[in-house]
């Protein structure tokens, strides 16, 4: 057998993939852009190249391939994505003949990998929730990710959560994704501040200097900001910083977030009983002032069990394409891959 298998986990904008070794050596990392402008067999047709580009710089055939992509998908066939614009398309036609190749949902594969190689590593039961544009849940069960019965299962970012609330881009209302992912924080904070009189010109949340990151783009002139400040985009990232340095707008949203959470939370506590809620993507990046104020508020919402405790996702951008090496050397026969491998490994080199 060969002795490595190739990783590809595709995004709507990029394919991050990498070939890893047995011991989950990752032998080489790289990166193309998913060319989605130009139609789905494009994109099936990119991913075969990229595949087979990979195996060629390792001088040999893979004994695996794992793909992590979007939307519905069995571990045979990628059903259907609204995001790449594919419908039922075989396993087999990503991948050069007569190697095997296991498929995986995006989210659930990176947290198929927090489960083997992460953050738990050591539990049974756990909810991954990686909070970035969008909000989407891996349901890890016996340390297996659970889609439910048509893979629709961990869609967590849809539960609706204040029923009276604000439309969702899916069509319902009040869902935890219109308040708590890192795109709805950016977007809220700056709808406040749009329906706000100026009443001396830039808002002062806005002309707050961050002591990290900078709060307005570097490319946008303070006059600019000054009198359209309705046009410059803000980012979760910014919003953390302005409610950590007291701003009452930015700290409005930032709550809203939290409340939303906890709301969605207590019911995946209540419902699962999981062991930990490990919490990855951007917005788990602001650290304790998102994971202090969700704890609390999620222990204040079970008044009968203890609320599970809140981790940090460990291996960041790598979950989807790590998992879908899991996934690749499951397909070759290796069901207990991943088992042993030593995270300083996985850490390194750095994957592009
Ligand atoms: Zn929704």
């Amino acid at each position: 057998m060969s002795s490595f298998v190739v990783a590809l986990d595709v995004g709507g904008t990029s394919m991050k993939g990498g070939l890893v070794g047995r011991s989950g050596e990752i032998i080489l990392t790289d990166r193309r852009v998913t060319p989605r402008d130009k139609g789905p067999a494009v994109v099936v047709g990119a991913i075969r190249s990229f595949i087979d580009e990979l195996a060629v710089a390792c001088g040999g055939t893979p004994a695996g391939v794992g793909l992590a992509v979007p939307g519905l998908v069995t571990a045979d066939a990628a059903l259907y994505s609204a995001n790449i614009g594919w419908r039922d398309v075989p396993a087999a036609d990503f991948v050069p003949l007569d190697v095997p190749v296991m498929l995986g949902h995006d989210v659930r594969t990176g947290g198929l990998a927090e489960s083997v190689l992460g953050a738990g590593r050591e539990l049974s039961d756990f909810l991954f929730l990686p909070i970035g544009t969008g909000i989407a849940g891996a349901v890890i069960l016996k340390g297996e990710p659970y889609g439910g019965t048509a893979g629709w299962g961990g869609e967590i970012g849809h539960i609706p959560v204040f029923p009276n609330g604000e439309t969702c881009a899916c069509g319902q209302i009040g869902c935890l994704e219109t308040y708590a992912s890192a795109s709805a924080v950016g977007r809220r904070y700056s709808a406040r501040i749009a329906a706000t009189p100026a009443t001396s010109g830039t808002p002062t949340s806005l002309a707050t200097p961050a002591s990290s990151a900078p709060l307005v783009s570097s490319a946008t002139p303070a006059s600019v900001a000054s009198s359209a400040p309705l046009a410059v985009p803000v980012t979760a990232e910014q919003v953390a910083a302005l409610t950590a340095s007291g701003d009452p707008v930015a700290r409005e949203v930032w709550d809203d977030a939290v409340e939303a959470l906890s709301l969605a939370l207590a019911t995946y506590t209540l419902l699962l009983d999981p062991s930990a809620i490990v919490l990855g993507g951007g917005l788990a990046e602001s650290g304790r002032l998102l994971s202090d104020p969700l704890a609390e508020r999620l222990q204040s919402r079970l008044t009968f069990r203890e609320a599970p405790p809140l981790r940090s996702a460990v291996l960041g951008v790598r979950a989807g394409m790590l998992g879908a090496a899991l996934l690749g050397w499951r397909a070759a026969g290796v069901p207990d891959a991943g088992a042993t491998w030593p995270l300083d490994v996985l850490k390194s080199p750095r994957v592009a």
